[in-house]
């Protein structure tokens, strides 16, 4: 296999190193590398050398190739390049690779504590009624940060980046200085030179694309679909999709719906309400009329015959309200709010000859009798909701000065009419 015999030398270090068997399995060297290196991270003021040397051993084990190699030959033979190793990766870069196969391009899914969570990106996405009806699809462009695709995030050409000497690493500088006798200040801040980043890619290494920034701007076009019966407020989530950054679980993007103002339909959870205005003939004698449905049918909304509909009063349709979220062949209901208009007056003679049509005022007569006895009155406009503001007004200066009231303002007088008795 080989084109000479290379010498015998120890190859039981790497498992030492890492603390497991010589027949250890992939998953056992996993899970030793795994604790150890967390251990020994210098980030977690960890021994360097401890960590390198992990590293190491984890690499060549780790690949079932140069783990042969190990095995029969010892460190040497892998020195020598016969495992095609070349030359010894940076420990940081498999620790990186171990814990975060996904920014290597490799997939996977092992997350690991030490990153940060990215954050969510929240957007508002305007939608009419009628999208929340029928279900639509929205595409948006939108542009946010990736893991520079050059350098795979690395920031510098070699993919190597040292640990910053300000710091040594922790991006938190730390300066004391006396104040007094024995007595010692000790201030925290973040390493200017590194800002707090922990490490630096010296300038000629900075990766010409993202310039040493790690991530660079993507443009892209996401495509929302927007169900039927989905609510206003409701989120739509896409995970991950927000900003990259180094060592960062990307977080989401949310799109919380926002249901513009409809001029006609209101909703309320699967329900819809309409206003619709009768005159007072067609509430009394009947009506119909043509309604535009949200995904365009026209429906005919009629009264039953001999029906009178009644100010505010309501009347239902069934399975013409909003589809239910994820089972969109059930549907609420239509809820129509009638208004009645009533005519302001009416000429005497209609209004009489009306009195005889209408069935017969409730209740007893008032006699002639009873009427010599009572004292006339009379029935002023009123504007309600403008008197209860005023008498709070007053109540309100009552309590500052205790007497004083007049208002003395006579609504406009009403001719008095009267059916001719027959
Ligand atoms: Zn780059
Ligand atoms: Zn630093």
């Amino acid at each position: 296999m080989f084109g000479r015999a290379p010498r015998r030398s120890d190859n039981s270090k790497y498992y030492d190193i890492l603390g497991v068997s010589k027949t250890a399995s992939q998953d056992e060297l996993k899970k030793a590398y795994r604790k150890a290196a967390i251990k020994n991270h210098p980030d977690k003021g960890g021994d360097p050398e401890k960590f390198k040397e992990l590293a190491q051993a984890y690499e060549v084990l780790s690949d079932p190739e140069k783990r042969k190699i190990y095995d029969q030959y010892g460190e040497d033979a892998l020195k020598e390049g016969m495992g095609g190793g070349g030359p010894a990766h940076n420990p940081f870069d498999i620790f990186e690779q171990f814990f975060n196969p996904g920014a290597f391009g490799g997939g996977g899914s092992s997350r690991f504590s030490r990153q940060k969570q990215g954050e969510d990106v929240i957007h508002t996405l305007k939608v009419s009624l009628e999208d929340l009806y029928n279900g639509t699809t929205k595409k948006l462009s939108l542009s946010r940060n990736i893991l520079c695709p050059k350098c795979k995030g690395k920031g510098s050409k070699s993919g190597a980046s040292s640990r910053c000497h300000g710091c040594q690493g922790s991006g938190i500088k730390i300066t004391t200085r006396q104040i007094g006798l024995g007595m010692i200040q000790q201030m925290q801040h973040v390493c200017p030179q590194c800002r707090g980043s922990g490490e630096v890619i010296s300038e000629r290494d900075k990766c010409p694309q993202c310039k040493g920034n790690k991530v660079s701007a993507e443009k892209r076009v996401l495509e929302v679909h927007v169900e039927k019966g989905m609510q206003h407020g409701q989120k739509i989530v896409f995970e991950g999709q927000a900003d990259e950054a180094p060592d960062t679980i990307t977080g989401d993007i949310i799109f919380v719906l926002e249901q513009k103002e409809h001029p006609k339909f209101k909703r309320k959870f699967d329900d819809l309400y309409v206003e619709h205005k009768l005159s007072l003939t067609e509430a009394l004698c009947g009506f119909q009329f043509v309604l535009t449905h949200l995904d365009g049918r026209q429906l005919l909304i009629k009264s039953n015959p001999g029906e009178i509909i009644k100010p505010h009063q309501y009347k239902a349709i069934n399975d013409e309200g909003m589809p239910h979220h994820q089972r969109p062949f059930m549907k609420g209901r239509l809820y129509v709010h009638f208004d009645v208009e009533f005519p302001e007056s009416l000429p005497l003679e209609r209004s009489c000859a009306l009195g005889k049509i209408l069935p017969s005022k409730p209740g007893k007569q008032v006699s002639e009798m009873e009427l010599d006895e009572c004292e006339e009155t009379t029935l002023h406009d009123v504007n309600m909701e403008e008197e209860m503001k005023r008498k709070k007004q007053q109540q309100n200066q009552r309590s500052y000065y205790e007497d004083d009231d007049d208002d003395d303002d006579e609504g406009p007088s009403m001719p008095r009419v009267q059916c001719a008795q027959q």
